[in-house]
């Protein structure tokens, strides 16, 4: 096991350690004190980076200064089975995040779009991943996530006459008429694309009347009062209203496949990513817009995301909760052990994955012991190693390193990112990848013995005149019929 420091980003969407007027402080700036941070009570503590991204990199304590990146390329048996499928990296970015203001409206490429925005524009796009991502509330937590139904948006073009003045009669009355995703498309590129003056008027117009209105105002309506607060007069204020506003309480999650529009509105979070910061941003930010790269590489698919509860692996486990999006990449195991008076804590034992895994200690106090992982060269003597478990503390665990979690007096709460299981269970992505190419050369290879079997046929029943007949008549399907192109 490897103690990491690891780096904060002050964001100015962030909270301030001390949340002021009774409002909750920055988790983030909590777990940085916990880590022995020293922390600027009026700075924005943002997000703490768990990982190897060049941006925010993690440190080995006990090291010099050395990044885990570096101690990774020495010690690649600590990658264990996934160097294979992802290369000598961490696959993933474990993150925490504490929301003040809105991030911006964006989303995030897949592989083929980041490869190339990556390399037309390494100053904004700065690495060539994708980015799927996890988000798992600490507490009350908004965000908006992917476009609301059909039935929705027809209704907030009804009833916001503002926004349908910014989007246009002929894009709205096309949502009217048709649930397609060009219709969407053509709807949502025109409001992200509208002039900053028409904008501007449409939110004027709606927040006084808004502000008049005498009935309660809707949730929606709501927001985005509090969005032009946050981002006065800014387009993702409209925007608001071609998404989905999603409340999650603490301990549920969603997960965000590429090219999906979202914003994270105000909550402290944990998350998790495939090693990327690839963001396409259109709205609520100060930072570049590329509103144009964004409307074209959304998928348009419409409804509320599906939330993640968390499962139990097995009763064995009673204090494990375990989050698996659809994702290689990773997955997030959640460990909360009750406090006890009895001199020995409770515990519970974290098998060991095939991958590295990172773990972040968000509550109380506790102990975890490990075995080293078996390795080439390794001391085949197993040897016990203990660490102390406080708020803040993020340990590496090498791959194959099982480790037992035990609670002191006040209990314990720890975070483990972990390569997702599904990879190891269904032979990952490399092996896929093979087996799909096995199966394109067996394709091939029956179509050309099916040909070959026809013409043996043709040329010993003496057929061969028309079995070309037959060939010609299939080369000329789809080339005009002479019979009718010729001039009446
Ligand atoms: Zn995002």
């Amino acid at each position: 096991m490897l103690r990491l420091q690891c780096p904060v980003q002050n964001y100015a969407w962030g909270r301030k350690p001390d949340g002021g007027g009774g409002k909750r402080g920055s988790e983030v700036a909590a777990l940085a004190a916990g880590a022995g941070v020293e922390v600027d009570p009026e700075k924005p503590y943002a997000e703490l980076w768990m990982g190897t991204h060049p941006s925010g990199q993690a440190t080995v304590i006990g090291t010099e200064g050395s990044t885990l990146s570096q101690w990774l390329s020495t010690h690649v048996f600590a990658l264990g089975d996934v160097q294979q499928y992802f290369g000598n990296d961490l696959p993933f970015l474990f993150k925490v995040l504490s929301v003040e203001t809105a991030l911006s409206i964006q989303s995030h490429p897949d592989k083929a779009l980041a490869e190339k925005l990556h390399s037309k524009r390494p100053d904004v796009y700065k690495d060539d991943n994708h980015k799927p991502e996890m988000a798992i509330a600490l507490t009350d937590f908004e965000a908006l996530c992917g476009f609301v139904e059909h039935g929705e948006l027809v209704q907030a073009l009804a009833s916001v006459p503002e926004l349908r003045s910014v989007v246009g009669e002929a894009a709205a009355a096309a949502i009217e008429a048709s649930g397609s995703k060009a219709a969407l498309k053509a709807a949502f590129t025109a409001l992200m694309t509208a002039d900053a003056s028409t904008v501007a008027t449409a939110i004027q117009a709606m927040t006084k009347r808004l502000l008049s209105e005498r009935r309660p105002l809707t949730d929606k309506e709501k927001l985005v009062l509090r969005l032009n607060e946050q981002y006065p007069l800014d387009v993702g204020v409209l925007s608001a209203f071609f998404l989905n506003l999603v409340t999650l309480k603490p301990g549920q999650a969603i997960y965000l496949s590429a090219n999906v529009p979202h914003a994270y509105v105000s909550g402290e979070l944990v998350e998790c990513m495939a090693t990327s910061d690839n963001v396409i941003r259109a709205g609520l930010t100060p930072k570049l817009r590329d509103t144009s790269v964004l409307c074209d590489s959304l998928t348009y698919s419409q409804g509320p995301p599906e939330i993640l509860e968390g499962s139990s692996p097995s009763t064995s486990c009673p204090w494990t909760v375990t989050y698996s999006p659809p994702f290689d990449e990773f997955e997030v195991i959640r460990v909360r052990i009750p406090g006890t008076t009895r001199p020995l804590g409770l515990q519970e034992a974290l098998p060991a994955s095939p991958g590295p895994q990172i773990l972040l200690v968000r509550e109380g106090q506790g102990r975890a012991f490990t075995r080293n992982p078996i390795h080439a060269g390794a001391d085949p003597k197993v040897e016990w190693q203990e660490v102390v478990l406080q708020k803040g503390g993020v340990v590496f665990l090498p791959a194959n390193t099982p480790i037992m979690v035990e609670a002191l007096n006040i209990g314990v709460e720890v975070w483990v990112a972990t390569i997702n299981e599904r990879v190891f269970k269904q032979g990952a992505r490399t092996k896929i990848a093979v087996v799909e190419r096995d199966a394109q050369l067996s394709w091939v290879f029956w179509l050309a013995l099916g040909l070959l079997l026809v013409l043996l046929w043709a040329m010993a029943t003496n057929n061969l005149p028309a079995l070309q007949r037959e060939l010609h008549k299939w080369a000329s399907l789809g080339q005009p019929d002479a019979a009718h192109t010729k001039p009446t």
